[in-house]
């Protein structure tokens, strides 16, 4: 009995064994600050889960039709439209179980086996692994440091060829905070269109959070054309602290919007009912979900420019200051050859292990993000956390030895 060629092609994540380390040594009582959360340490606000009960005591608790109620899909074309300025009919838009599923969905819908997907590396882990699922095939291309992290109209004219099906863009991107601008979103626009038949999968889970006055711009917004060849992806588990609450959504052409609800149809049926009720009230116009992205926005911040001063500590690492997300990736390539304690450091898994080992910091390693030079701190934990851990990193560093 064998397991599929499918299922053995995807790779095991390297961030969950530093995670689980992370989690034994907290469970034993060790004071560990840990760098690795993918999600805000916010509370979903109330008016939110009161919407959620509020659904629940009304008996909204049975199936939806699979793209999603319709005044959910309405009031996200209401956000696209109020946020955007794009236009998209309800009927464009299909509702599911995190962005992470709409990605799958929308994979699933436009590829063939053998179809090339585009990624810009470093890339949010789940990207190759999704696209390997739906039989295509991922094809990096390596983003540069003194670029920003930001694909260039080059480097995306170099990885096209007859068989590129799809590109995906996200900004702000995990795991490099790196924000795309208006004119740089316009000109990557500009390629895509020369050649037929290619996608752009544009993922804007993190739009809401942006720094140092950057702007989110969806890709989508600049013409009808790149519209109809745009997929959208957003949600709300990053903007309303909602990561257990599993909504996403694409937004698309009515072709694929039509592929992806059939998919759907027989994948998962709807997504949570009770939750679409909670995301509807989070998305309303006018509502209270302005005030808490602000709030959680600027608290952010602030812990961003903490921790960026404390990594300014050292000379052995460095980082390209990101201007969104909630992410600082870091350059560690110094320390590699050195050692802590006879324990020699020769990738970001070994800094990472080794950290962990003898400081109690965790963090990610940048290895399975198409970064092997860098770990990822997230700064959504408390600034007290920030504190202590980034001086016990800068410490590490400091002391490593030949
Ligand atoms: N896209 C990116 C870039 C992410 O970082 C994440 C989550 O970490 C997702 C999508 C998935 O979001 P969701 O929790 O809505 O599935």
């Amino acid at each position: 009995m064998k397991i599929s060629n499918r299922a053995k092609s995807v790779s095991p994540s390297l961030t969950l064994e530093i995670t689980a380390k992370a989690n034994k040594l907290k469970a034993d009582g060790v004071d560990v600050i840990s760098f690795g959360a993918g999600e805000p340490d916010f509370n979903t606000p109330d008016f939110i889960i009161s919407a959620a009960k509020n659904a629940l005591d009304c008996g909204k608790t049975k199936y939806t039709p699979a793209a999603g109620t319709l005044s959910l899909r309405a009031a996200i074309a209401d956000k696209l439209k109020r946020e955007n300025a794009l236009d998209y009919k309800a009927s464009d838009i299909v509702v599911s179980n995190g962005a992470k599923h709409c990605l799958h969905n929308a994979l699933q819908a436009i590829l063939d086996p053998g179809d090339e997907v585009i990624i810009p590396a470093p890339y949010w882990l789940t990207y190759p692994e999704l696209v390997k699922i739906s039989d295509g095939v991922p094809v990096f291309v390596q983003t540069k440091a003194e670029d920003g992290f930001r694909l260039t109209t080059d480097e995306l004219e170099k990885a096209i060829t007859k068989k590129t099906k799809a590109v995906i863009i996200n900004t702000p991107n995990n795991p490099t905070g790196a924000v795309y601008s208006k004119r740089e979103l316009e000109k990557l626009a500009e390629v895509v269109l020369k050649h037929d038949g290619i996608y752009i999968i544009s993922d804007e889970i993190y739009e809401h959070l942006v720094y140092d006055g950057a702007e989110p711009v969806s890709i989508a917004s600049f013409s009808d054309e790149i519209k109809e060849r745009t997929i959208i992806v957003n949600g709300v588990s990053k903007t309303f602290s909602m990561t257990g609450w599993r909504i996403g959504y694409t937004a698309s052409n009515g072709e694929v919007a039509k592929a992806i609800a059939s998919l759907q149809s027989h994948e998962t049926s709807n997504p949570n009912t009770p939750a679409q009720y909670a995301t509807e009230a989070a998305l309303c116009d006018g509502g209270h979900g302005g005030a808490f992205v602000e709030g959680m926005l600027k608290e952010f911040d602030e812990r961003r420019l903490l921790l960026m001063k404390k990594l300014e500590d050292s000379d052995k690492i460095s980082y390209v200051r990101p201007k969104g997300a909630f992410y600082v990736m870091v350059c560690i390539k110094d320390c590699f050859g050195k050692k802590c304690e006879g324990r020699k450091i020769s990738s970001a898994l070994d800094f990472a292990n080794v950290l962990l080992e003898k400081k109690n910091v965790a963090v990610i390693p940048c290895e399975s993000f198409g970064a092997p030079d860098y770990v990822r701190l997230s700064y959504a934990i408390s600034k007290r956390d920030i504190e202590v851990g980034a001086d016990r990193i800068i410490s590490f560093v400091n002391n490593l030895t030949r």
